[in-house]
């Protein structure tokens, strides 16, 4: 029997069967597809993040030109940001899998009966595969793991949605060389558009006169439409007199950035979107997947070796190695910021991100990546506090009134 199977082979699934394999435990994949089938979507991350993990070479392209525009003016940011190379992120993880000892199966979960001493899971036809534990990562609407409540517009589950393209253009749409993390400029709306949901291109110079251009909403309850994301990148576009002339992909981009989290105490574990690992104030996660793995196969691996363990002392003791109390308080603040940054409109907001990207890099950068331990997290956002404008203070105060409940959910970190 398996110690543990992990059902789909997104990012999360195989990060976390990587470094199971790593610690020696049995795994099993499931899938619907080959685990070596490509990844659709396109995955940036700064090359700090990679470097700590010593993964930098895994980065198809990189850009430290890295700007932001939140006003008229550019704002550089003055670090290097990459976009994964994500066959090779993908060949890493499946050689890391393969040192061990990992087998593949090809199938649609469906079912799972969990039992005393190991849980089944039966495939779309049929197939019924046993192991100690399953981790289910099959993305943020996942197969198995519960919520504790179900999404809704109505819920207040905010999405993060894009719409982007790769192609050539008549003229460059983005400074040549350059990686734009956010230019929230909106010259090209009118003023009742300003008034709506803020959006920003989020762009890349992919070189030989490539590039990638993404309409981006941060985070919007309910989503910002694919058909608004559109029209204002076209707009965005022609205020410049920028035509794309060759298209060569598009994304449509669409999660959710505070998914209820999965109760604890069920028999089955999450991994990824699954476990609500996106960064609430962000939407990163593939960083935060890389850097948890571990320290969850770890947890896992050192439960099995225990004689007579049962399922549920198992699937216990993961779920408290994933989102121990400090993860979920600091989940909860990030959750507070997402309230933040949802109330404020474009002129506020842009005020808030020409604040927060003053702050000492170390701040910032470990804001975004989830990496400050929680004082430091706490000093971070009293420096913001202290260095924003009134407007954007005024917003910060009247949401510790609104939002209260997530800063007694942070203090209490449950
Ligand atoms: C377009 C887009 C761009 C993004 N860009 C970034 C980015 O730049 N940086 C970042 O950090 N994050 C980014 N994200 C957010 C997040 O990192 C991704 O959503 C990520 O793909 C989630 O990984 P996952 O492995 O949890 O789920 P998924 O990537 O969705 O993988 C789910 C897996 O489960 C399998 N599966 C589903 N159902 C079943 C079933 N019943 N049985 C068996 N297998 C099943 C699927 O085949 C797949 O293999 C982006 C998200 C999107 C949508």
């Amino acid at each position: 029997m398996l110690d543990v199977l992990v059902v789909g082979t997104g990012p999360a699934g195989l990060a976390i069967a990587a470094q199971l394999c790593q610690q020696g435990v049995k795994v099993g994949g499931l899938a619907p597809t080959s685990p070596t089938m490509e990844w659709s979507n396109t995955y940036g991350i700064w090359r700090d993040e990679l470097e700590a993990l010593g993964l930098s070479h895994l980065l198809a392209h990189q850009w430290q030109n890295c700007v932001g525009y939140f006003g008229p003016t550019v704002k550089p940011l003055d670090r290097t940001y990459g976009l994964l190379d994500k066959q090779k992120l993908q060949a890493h993880l499946l050689h890391q899998c393969q040192q061990g000892q990992m087998t593949w199966h090809l199938g649609t979960a469906a079912t799972i009966n969990y039992g005393a001493a190991h849980t089944t899971v039966l495939t779309q036809t049929g197939q019924s595969i046993e192991a100690r534990l399953v981790i289910d990562a099959t993305g943020h609407k996942p197969i198995f793991v519960k919520r504790s409540q179900p999404y809704s517009a109505k819920g207040g589950t905010a999405y993060q949605a894009a719409y982007g393209v790769v192609g050539r253009f008549s003229s460059p749409p983005i400074i040549p060389g350059q990686f734009v993390l956010m230019d929230y400029r909106a010259d090209h709306l009118s003023p009742d558009e300003r008034l709506a949901a803020p959006t920003f291109l989020y762009g890349m110079d992919l070189g030989d006169d490539i590039f990638f251009v993404e309409e981006t909403s941060l985070a919007a309850c309910p989503a910002v439409s694919f058909d608004v994301l559109k029209q204002r990148l076209q707009k965005r576009l022609a205020l410049h007199g920028v035509q794309l002339l060759e298209l060569h992909d598009e994304e449509y981009c669409l999660f959710p950035m505070n998914a209820p989290m999965p109760p604890f105490d069920q028999a089955v574990i999450g991994f990824g979107g699954s476990a609500s690992m996106v960064h609430p104030a962000t939407g990163y996660m593939v960083g935060a997947l890389l850097r948890r793995a571990p320290m969850l196969a770890q947890a896992i691996a050192t439960t099995l070796d225990q004689t007579n363990v049962s399922s549920a002392h198992l699937s216990a003791a993961a779920w408290s190695a994933l989102w121990s109390g400090d993860r979920l308080r600091k989940y909860y603040i990030y959750l507070f910021g997402l309230e933040n940054l949802m109330r404020f409109d474009q002129a506020r907001l842009c005020r808030f991100f020409n604040s927060f990207f003053d702050l000492p890099q170390t701040q910032w950068a470990g804001f975004l990546a989830d990496t400050l331990p929680i004082p430091d997290l706490l000093i971070a956002m009293l420096n913001l506090f202290g260095r924003a404008p009134n407007s954007v203070r005024l917003g910060l105060m009247q949401s510790v009134v609104y939002d209260s409940r997530l800063l007694w959910q942070a203090l209490l970190g449950t």
